[in-house]
């Protein structure tokens, strides 16, 4: 089948990828069920990325609507409560937190997945819901850990995010995500087909092709929900790597649940019960000894453990 045929067939389908890639923030059945219709508002304008700075100023949002208690406070607990938070332009910041804190959610409200409820956020200067949502979700590029690959020819699956691009783009691509030598060595090269959902295929080479996907589309703007899943070393290091050339020159927000990735971050803020609570370089928290440095220390200490066992 031909996912390109018209624009407005691209359209549909980058919205459809759209949502499957939310799938990997929360299970699609889930989203899908709750997901409200963000709409573009009428007149919006295309976003202009200049530098890539964004500002989440006294952001709230929760999944639920509110429910007034019988003394009229609200007694849904908002999953975003008032967050403020500026990344510089080509920034590299690394959210930690507990599970649930709301590090999955701060991402998700980028994109537009999901509306704040009151606050706003803004890229250059510019409220993400004044803006149409085509021209903001092409300027941020997501990797996630549950890579979608449909089942297509590898090159089909690289390119879904510019149709237009040629062969030498592709390829280009390919080989910035260090994947150029794999797919090369197979007997079809870039035609090989991935099978469903990329089955022929390990979970770094999946990993690595999502990559070069987003490398293609080239946006100012990364979100990176790092993954977890386990990958062996040599992979690991592989997907590592072009995650970190993806990440030069975007600004870019990790969903980070490791130290590898943690301690590379230009800076990390720590993400409890909706808001930011601290923030700073991974030295300057360690040595500040709050949340941030019983995290480091629980999964070092955790890692060593597990090491000497
Ligand atoms: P983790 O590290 O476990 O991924 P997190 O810090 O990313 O956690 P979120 O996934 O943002 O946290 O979750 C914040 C809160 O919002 C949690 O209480 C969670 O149960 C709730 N939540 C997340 N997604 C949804 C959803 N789609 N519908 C309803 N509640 C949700």
């Amino acid at each position: 089948i031909s996912l390109f045929c018209t624009p407005i067939e691209t359209l549909v389908n980058s919205t459809e990828m759209f949502q499957k890639a939310l799938a990997g923030f929360k299970r699609m059945d889930e989203v899908l069920q709750t997901a409200p219709d963000v709409q573009d508002k009428p007149g919006a304008t295309e976003l202009r990325v200049e530098e890539g700075a964004i500002e989440y100023r006294d952001v709230c949002f929760s999944y639920d609507d509110c429910e007034l208690g019988d003394d009229g406070q609200n007694r849904v607990r908002p999953v975003i409560d008032h967050m403020n938070l500026s990344i510089r332009p080509g920034e590299t910041i690394a959210l930690v937190g507990p599970s649930g804190g709301g590090k999955s959610t701060t991402c998700s409200l980028l994109p537009r997945f999901y509306d704040v409820q009151s606050g706003s956020i803004t890229i250059d200067g510019q409220d993400v819901r004044d803006v149409t949502q085509e021209s903001l979700r092409r300027a941020i590029g997501i990797v996630q850990q549950d890579v979608y690959l449909f089942d297509g020819t590898i090159r089909d699956n690289i390119s879904y995010g510019r149709p237009s691009a040629s062969d030498e783009d592709i390829a280009a691509a390919a080989q910035q995500s260090n994947i150029l030598e794999f797919i090369e060595s197979l007997p079809e090269g870039f035609d090989t087909v991935v099978g469903e959902r990329g089955s022929r295929l390990s979970g770094g080479q999946k990993q690595r092709i999502a990559i070069a996907r987003v490398f293609l589309k080239n946006p100012a703007i990364l979100i990176l929900d790092e993954a977890t899943s386990a990958l062996d070393n040599e992979s690991e290091e592989a997907v590592q790597e072009s995650l970190e050339r993806l990440a030069a020159n975007r600004t870019t927000i990790i969903i980070a649940h490791r130290l590898s990735t943690i301690k590379d971050a230009d800076e990390i803020a720590t993400v409890e019960r909706g808001q930011v609570v601290e923030r700073g370089t991974h030295e300057e928290l360690l040595a500040r000894g709050g949340t941030y440095a019983r995290y480091y220390r629980m999964q070092f200490e955790g890692v060593r453990a597990a090491r000497t066992e």
